[in-house]
């Protein structure tokens, strides 16, 4: 049977509208999951966020606005974007009631830095408010296309996806990444300018992948990423 996949939406620039790129849902469809979007409420969340973990098999947090720097206790740079604290507080919550409960989480993008906030860790605001030599992690270009490489590190469930390959050709549309690690999160891969790239649990439960594998096409192998993520899922 198809195992539920949560999957997070974003909201539009009045914070009126919910939305969600197909390619999402396309992806946990062609795994073999159910994609159920999980709305956020303006209040009653303890509930709510409760009855999605119980109805749920796996969780998505998918990609889009900067989480609040509040967050991890810093003051917001100029280089940071829009907000959506609403959106903050529930995916936090709903990721540590999913660790609790042993549920897979898999975080794309915003939903990657959004564990690793969940999980204590922090976030570089901008990359251009940072010294140092970044490449473009911002790409203009088709967005199926892979425009930059990065090292998988040897040992990990990501090596093991995509072995033998030790390097990987990915998209990117980011500004921002992982700093501080949250409790438990081991790198699994960095950019050639050390931007940490993904990130996965001991347990193997929780991955995050800062690129955008929904967007790519079936011959980059991305699809195995969905695969094991609905089969972890339906094992639950
Ligand atoms: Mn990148």
């Amino acid at each position: 049977m198809r195992p539920i996949i949560g999957i997070t939406p974003a909201r539009n620039k009045d914070y009126s509208t919910y939305q969600l790129q197909k390619n999402y849902v396309d992806a946990v469809f062609n795994a073999g999951g159910l994609p159920q979007i999980l709305p956020f409420p303006d209040n009653n969340k303890g509930t709510i966020i409760n009855r999605y973990i119980d109805n749920i098999d796996g969780l998505l947090l998918s990609g889009g606005i900067d989480p609040d720097p509040l967050l991890w206790g810093e003051q917001p740079i100029p280089g940071m974007g829009r907000i959506d604290p609403l959106r903050d507080n529930f995916e936090i919550e709903l990721i540590k009631l999913a660790k609790d409960v042993g549920l897979p989480i898999l975080g794309i993008c915003r939903g990657c830095q959004l564990i690793n906030v969940a999980l204590g860790g922090s976030i570089i605001q901008d990359f251009s408010g940072e010294n140092g030599d970044f490449i473009k992690h911002r790409q203009e270009a088709p967005h199926w296309y892979p425009t930059h490489t990065i090292k998988i590190e040897n040992n990990t469930i990501l090596a093991k996806i995509f072995a033998p390959d030790q390097k990987i050709k990915v998209n990117s549309f980011h500004h921002q990444g992982v700093k501080k690690p949250g409790k438990g999160l081991i790198i699994s891969s960095r950019a050639e300018d050390d931007v940490i790239e993904a990130f996965e649990d001991s347990t193997g439960l929780i991955m995050g992948v800062q690129w955008h594998p929904e967007r790519m096409k079936k011959e980059s192998g991305m699809h195995k990423l969905f695969a094991r993520f609905v089969a972890l899922s339906e094992s639950q």
